[in-house]
């Protein structure tokens, strides 16, 4: 398949990611990738840059490199509530500034729990409107009922990450991958295939992930972001459903 954006990519601003906006920007400009999420890592990660980084998102131009850059976070899942690390203090400045919520569940920020807690928190963090992707979700480490999550995620219109990043690794996620896209394919929920690129040459490269859905027949209709129009018909869905 061919993809035209990354949503899930970082920059300089987390500190153990190496590129500026402006080279990830360059980079995806040259490789097709037409729309840009920049994630960095929410204020609850060690390694992350303050509320201040956020705030001043709106500094940015829309297009950087000719590529529409969106202000966008890797928000950190908190609790099995489904609390994200966006104090309520900041809400409003925040989802005004961020176009792109992707969020996660760390290590560093959850304490892996019982899978029942898992799937607690992830159906929690559903009911946030702002929210747009469950990254990263195949670790064994947050095992949760697939069935259930991803039933709900295609109910409310929100994606599945397929991350590239994660599939570079030796272990189970390929399996569990597989088992996730079974889920999608049975509720008709979207995914989207992410870099989650920490230095600028991961952006777009997605070669994992484009075999693990082609290998497995995923229906490309269900791939949010291998055709212009299906992105930007998801973003025309989030504007009406943050409204
Ligand atoms: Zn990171
Ligand atoms: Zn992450």
């Amino acid at each position: 398949m061919k993809y035209i954006a990354d949503m899930h990519t970082h920059t300089v601003a987390s500190t153990h990611a190496y590129s500026t906006v402006t080279e990830n920007a360059a980079w995806a400009a040259k490789h097709g990738i037409k729309y840009l999420g920049m994630t960095d890592h929410g204020v609850a990660m060690q390694d992350a840059p303050d509320t201040w980084h956020f705030e001043n998102l709106k500094t940015l131009p829309d297009y950087i490199e000719g590529v529409r850059v969106f202000r966008g976070i890797e928000a950190n899942i908190l609790d099995s509530a489904g609390a994200i690390d966006i104090s309520p203090e900041n809400e409003s400045v925040y989802y005004r500034i961020l176009e792109w919520v992707n969020v996660s569940m760390h290590v560093q920020t959850f304490r892996p729990s019982t899978k029942a807690e898992h799937t607690k928190a992830y159906l929690g963090v559903l009911k946030n409107p702002y929210v747009d992707v469950i990254c990263h979700s195949e670790s064994i480490k947050f095992d949760y009922d697939f069935d259930e999550v991803i039933r709900a995620c295609g109910e409310c219109g929100r994606l599945i990450e397929i991350n590239e990043c994660r599939l570079e690794r030796k272990g189970t996620q390929t399996d569990r991958y597989l088992r996730m896209l079974d889920c999608c394919v049975k509720y008709g929920t979207g995914v989207i295939v992410g870099s989650d690129a920490h230095f600028y040459t991961h952006i777009g490269a997605f070669d994992l992930a484009d075999s693990l859905l082609t290998d497995s027949g995923f229906p490309e209709e269900l791939v949010v972001n291998s055709a212009e129009e299906r992105f930007l018909g998801y973003i025309r869905k989030r504007e009406e459903r943050i409204k």
